[in-house]
């Protein structure tokens, strides 16, 4: 048994009074949490806090750190990734990912939402050190290859599920890319799956992708056009992406909206009118390393939805780290306190991968792993974190 305190700690959802002590077993179980100073405590300089969820990664991709320039644009970012991802052999992938699963322990990640085109990924859930919802992707925007794409996504999701068998740090779906990439009668399929009841997807991250589904003109024609792809078929609704795709997924399944960098307060309204469990991530690293601009979050903050956050791939990023996600958010944004950041870090994020029975709060009976974070807001010094359990 071991007794914890700090100069601080949150959580998970507030700080706690100053002085209180955490108990916790040797199998990292929170057994007491009581607001008297003990003599015998443990003192950690800094914070204590719950660990990190990234609710949205891509470790398939992590060979790809530093091949794409930045300030692109998602358009040229999304032609760039398919030319270059098979431009490295298995032995360098296999590296990357692996260093890219320690660069996220070292950093204090307990659970990811990991995006998966691919099953190259299941030798790290293999070592189970965190807590895997891998996210397979559907693609496809022809309807007439709706059911081929969905096979092939759920052949893949297949191969997920027999790794899970007793493990349950392990969990998997099948979800579609994007709006511009999956058709309708694919949206169908995927929202019918009956292993689909967590639904990740990219949502408004370019502006072109709403003035797809409004107009069917911009980049997105010429994207697809570039790929081969015929969307003659396509008829635009005169809406945003969100609120058309939006018809087409069951309002009773729980909805991760990843990026939201072009979503109105009208989407974010319609949103919480349709479904009854949706989560808004936000990758803001990503969103300045591919378009240059930050969704509006004050919005978000404001309508009160669930924020959570993710890093995106390496592709998109220069690491994997939450803290560095909420650093870049309390830039931008000094008004929200880094009680509210740290609450959309671990509490949002285990709550949006449905991991929160065990993970994201300093609570009894739960296993969150504990972080102990230094110097955070003095911009003097590095910011350190460090798993203590
Ligand atoms: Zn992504």
């Amino acid at each position: 048994m071991r007794f914890l305190t700090a100069d601080k700690i949150h959580d998970g959802n507030n700080w706690l009074p100053y002085g209180t002590v955490i108990e916790v077993s040797d199998k990292g179980e929170i057994v007491s949490i009581k607001n008297v100073s003990q003599k015998d405590a443990e003192y950690f300089e800094g914070i204590l806090a719950p660990g990190f969820v990234n609710v949205h990664c891509h470790l398939e991709l992590s060979h790809m750190k530093d091949v794409i320039p930045e300030h692109t644009g998602l358009i040229p970012f999304l032609r760039t990734i398919p030319a270059h991802r098979n431009d490295f052999n298995a032995e360098q992938k296999k590296a990357a990912r692996h260093a890219a699963y320690e660069e996220l322990i070292r950093n204090g990640v307990v659970a990811v939402g990991d995006i998966a085109n691919t099953s190259e990924t299941i030798d790290l859930r293999a070592r189970k050190q965190i807590h895997f919802q891998t996210f397979v992707e559907a693609i496809g925007f022809t309807e007439a290859n709706a059911l081929k794409c969905f096979d092939f996504a759920l052949h893949t999701h297949n191969e997920y599920s027999k790794q899970q068998l007793d493990q349950p740090i392990l969990k998997q779906s099948i979800v579609p890319h994007a709006p511009y990439s999956v058709s309708a009668k694919l949206f169908a399929y995927i929202s019918t799956h009956i292993g689909s009841n967590v639904i990740s997807i990219h949502n408004q991250e370019s502006k072109e992708e709403n003035e797809f589904y409004e107009s069917r003109q911009g980049g997105v024609c010429e994207l697809l056009a570039g790929l081969g792809i015929n969307y003659n078929e396509f008829m635009p609704t005169g809406k945003s992406s969100l609120q058309s795709y939006g018809e087409w997924l069951l309002p009773a399944c729980s909805l991760i909206l990843v990026h939201n960098t072009f979503t109105s307060r009208e989407d974010v309204l319609y949103a919480k009118n349709r479904f009854a469990d949706t989560h808004w991530c936000l990758c803001p690293n990503a969103n300045l390393y591919i378009e240059n601009k930050l969704p509006d979050i004050c919005l978000l903050y404001n309508e009160n939805v669930n924020v959570c956050i993710g890093t995106d791939s390496l592709a998109s990023n220069h690491q994997l780290s939450i803290l560095a996600e909420l650093v870049t958010i309390k830039k931008a944004y000094p008004e929200f306190s880094w009680e509210i950041l740290l609450k959309w870090g671990t509490k949002n994020g285990a709550e949006a991968l449905k991991m929160n029975e065990t993970l994201g709060t300093i609570a009894i009976g739960k296993t969150p792993g504990i972080l102990q974070i230094k110097n955070l807001g003095n911009s003097n010094l590095e910011t350190i974190v460090k798993r203590i359990l």
